[in-house]
């Protein structure tokens, strides 16, 4: 009878807007991520990378397990895991694999160039030369692209 009850109380529950834990948790979300949710420190279950390329939105997410493209991640933010970042509740943003991915290979590629301190445009061309995937929407680096990519 009292289970019952518990069962019933759960599909009214259903009918409201999942929360971020529960989507995450749908998702098969663990570790930071669903801690972050579970603290009520994630209320958007939604891409936060800079550059979302993902065509059924920031809002899609493949399940964790099947680690595709459009699996959720954490990402090291703003502080890079090559730098000593850490995933701790203040340094992760969510995102899809593959945006951070994308994310981590340009400001590590910048990075290093800005280092050897080259000018935008001089890194510009180096990555149309390597054939760095660019940001959403352009085909091409430019020295604006390469500031963007960097600051955000
Ligand atoms: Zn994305």
């Amino acid at each position: 009878m009292h289970h019952e009850a518990s069962q019933a109380s759960q599909i009214r529950a259903s009918a409201k807007p999942a929360s971020a834990l529960e989507q995450l948790g749908a998702l098969g979300v663990g570790g930071i991520l669903w801690q972050l949710a579970n603290d009520g420190q994630i209320v958007d279950v939604r891409c936060e990378m800079p550059q979302c390329y993902c065509f059924r939105g920031r809002r899609y997410f493949d399940p964790a397990p099947a680690w595709s493209d459009w699996s959720p991640t954490a990402d090291h933010h703003p502080r890079l895991k090559m730098h000593g970042g850490q995933l701790t509740p203040d340094n992760v943003r969510l995102g899809h694999k593959l945006c951070n991915n994308r994310d981590f290979i340009w400001r590590q590629k910048i990075n290093s160039m800005l280092a050897k301190r080259m000018s935008l445009d001089e890194i510009a061309a180096r990555l149309n030369e390597q054939q760095v995937p660019t940001i959403h929407g352009t085909n091409r680096w430019t020295p604006a692209a390469v500031r963007k990519a960097f600051v955000s």
